[in-house]
């Protein structure tokens, strides 16, 4: 067996994070290293590496993701705008191989991103 990822941890509640929302598919915590003064970490509870491992059966869990980012985005207040961005292996600079979201807002961003 592999090494449980970060996010795994997270999930397991093996090591901290400061949670902002948590339902059976999915958790959202702050990241660790905020790229803008809102950065929230999005994920689905179930093992799934990145966007480029998702089936069919993953319909419910993908959906659910992003409606929980747009809840998320409103409780927040990101009234103004907010950025969802998924890197997906290595050329995107995917870090941690658990599928995830980053919900960035709070000031401007660029485009195209680097
Ligand atoms: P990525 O490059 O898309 O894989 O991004 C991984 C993200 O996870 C980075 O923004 C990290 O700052 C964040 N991160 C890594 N470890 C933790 C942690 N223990 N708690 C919260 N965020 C983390």
């Amino acid at each position: 067996m592999s090494e449980p990822t970060i996010f795994k941890k997270i999930i397991d509640k093996e090591i901290p994070a400061k949670i902002v929302h948590e339902d059976d598919l999915c958790l959202a915590f702050e990241d660790i290293h905020p790229q803008a003064p809102t950065h929230v970490i999005v994920i689905p509870k179930k093992e799934i590496v990145s966007v480029g491992d998702l089936t069919e059966e993953d319909q419910a869990v993908a959906g659910h993701l992003l409606i929980t980012i747009r809840k998320i985005a409103e409780r927040l207040g990101l009234d103004d705008g907010y950025r969802v961005v998924t890197n997906c292996g290595k050329n995107a600079g995917q870090e941690v191989m658990h599928l995830h979201f980053h919900l960035l807002g709070g000031r401007p961003f660029r485009w195209p991103p680097g």
